[in-house]
């Protein structure tokens, strides 16, 4: 069983081929857990070009593919920054949550 899922593992070379959220589905949660963020983060579609390398480190998978972009789902979005981090183009940055 497990050597099955190593090799199905081995055979993913490109991100269409991940599911459209990184881990498991926001709405699979039950809470709403995002009342203790301090900093939110912003997404500015326009510098975006795709690479959804935001998709593949967001700890909480809280970023899903949305065709050529991403979307943020701000209801588990714990606001750690990471994604601001990743991004090569600064279309996700940090700002303080309102
Ligand atoms: S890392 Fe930046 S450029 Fe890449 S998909 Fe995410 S927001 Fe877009
Ligand atoms: S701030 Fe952290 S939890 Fe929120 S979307 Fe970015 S990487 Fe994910």
């Amino acid at each position: 069983m497990i050597k099955a899922s190593l090799e199905k593992r081995k055979k993913i070379t490109k991100l269409s081929q991940l599911p459209q959220g990184a881990s498991c589905r926001a709405g699979v949660l039950v809470d709403k857990n995002a009342g203790w963020r301090n900093k939110c983060p912003v997404f500015d579609p326009d510098k975006c070009i795709g690479c959804h390398q935001c998709y593949m480190y967001c700890p909480d998978g809280v970023i899903s593919k949305k065709g050529k972009k991403i979307q943020i789902d701000y209801d588990f979005c714990k606001g750690c920054g990471i994604c601001e981090k990743i991004c090569k183009t600064g279309a996700i940055y940090m700002e303080e949550e309102r």
